[in-house]
């Protein structure tokens, strides 16, 4: 039986009656932008994450560069972010008409090396932009040691870690502001596209959630020159419903992992590692190998499909060419790109998928 790399379809089958009677009564309401189904998912989200504000915007990009934006990115500025990132990333700071600056990352937790950050600071840096990627937090410790010390806001891309902690903390709550995607494929996923800023600080706030309207804050008086970023209400009332399980699924992914990584062992394969100060909720279990793309082969083979995330780091990007940033730059984010494979994983497969897709990993590896 083939092993899909997500099964979307599944996840709403569970949950079925519930995202149905929500859908159904956004149907009814007649309100479908803005309004009450917004504000409640915004005030359970803030409330699980742990942040005072949450803003809910239209997808995760738009939450990244409404962010830099409100906290005053702009043209000529730097930013700081890592190159094995998704590319909205550096996206959004282009966006805002910064300058992503990128620095190697840690070889153990795929994340920005902090002691790379301190070298690449500039008089025009602005901010620090870490990546909780695969759904494990930064070291934000460091991360956040280093913003103070040269006075550079710190904002999260969160957008793979929904749910993940650094030392007991929710990431998203961390840094200045906090950003999420609701992409149907992240832990927690709309039915559609959806974004939110979280932050503490009203100021952002209020930025963002005037920017995500036309940078109004009445009808048809416009502060500010803003963008159409909101989020539907159908979007909001289906991840109201979700949020109720992520806490569940995100085991259910921990516990798939650790089945991954137990079966695993011996193969020779560079497995995913928790740092001590996370809590990760495996977004994506990612191994390396040696013989990647013959591994990826063998697996579509027998009808389990994987994932690579990325193929290609920013740098190396057509679009980024302008950076001059040349092969050979992030030697650890280069290296790893050659051999990390993505296995399937999603809190609705079962134990007997993963055997499966490890059996065959297995048979395909000289011991
Ligand atoms: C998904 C993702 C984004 C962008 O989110 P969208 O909702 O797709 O716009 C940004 N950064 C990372 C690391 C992501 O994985």
């Amino acid at each position: 039986m083939p092993i899909p790399f997500v099964d979307l379809k599944r996840q709403y089958l569970s949950i079925k009656e519930e995202v149905d009677s929500a859908v159904h009564r956004v149907l009814m309401s007649g309100n479908f932008a803005h309004g009450e189904e917004v504000e409640a998912f915004e005030e359970v989200f803030s409330r699980y994450i742990g942040a005072r504000y949450c803003v809910a915007v239209s997808s995760g990009t738009a939450a990244l560069y409404l962010a830099l934006m409100a906290c005053g990115i702009g043209p000529g500025d730097e930013v700081i972010t890592a190159p094995n990132t998704f590319i909205a990333t550096a996206e959004a700071i282009s966006t805002v008409g910064g300058r992503p600056v990128l620095v190697d990352v840690n070889p153990a937790s795929y994340t920005m090396d902090p002691l790379a950050l301190e070298t690449v600071i500039t008089r025009r840096t602005k901010a620090i932009l870490p990546v909780h990627l695969y759904g494990q937090p930064a070291d934000m410790d460091p991360i956040l040691e280093i913003a103070k010390r040269y006075h550079l806001l710190v904002i999260e891309d969160a957008c793979q870690a929904h749910g993940a902690k650094y030392k007991g903390r929710r990431v998203g709550s961390l840094g200045e502001a906090g950003c999420f995607s609701f992409y149907p494929t992240k832990n927690l996923g709309a039915c559609g596209e959806g974004g939110a800023v979280l932050t503490d600080n009203l100021e952002i706030a209020r930025k963002v959630r005037m920017l995500r309207d036309h940078g109004s804050d009445r009808k048809y008086y416009h502060k500010a020159v803003g963008f159409n970023c909101r989020m539907e209400a159908i979007q909001a009332a289906v991840l109201k419903v979700k949020l109720e399980y992520l806490d569940e699924w995100n085991t259910r992914r921990r516990q798939h992992a650790q089945l991954y990584s137990n079966l695993l062992s011996g193969t020779g394969l560079i497995l995913p590692l928790e740092m001590p100060y996370a809590y990760h909720v495996f977004h994506l279990y990612v191994v390396q190998s040696t013989c990647r793309d013959e591994l990826q082969q063998a697996l579509a083979d027998e009808g389990i499909a994987t994932g690579i995330h990325y193929p290609v780091p920013i740098y190396l990007q057509e679009a980024y060419q302008h950076l001059g940033d040349g092969r050979g730059k992030f030697p650890v984010a280069e290296r790893v790109t050659e051999h990390i494979l993505s296995l399937p994983l999603y809190p609705e497969m079962s134990d007997g998928e993963v055997q499966t897709v490890s059996r065959q990993i297995c048979k395909f590896l000289p011991h």
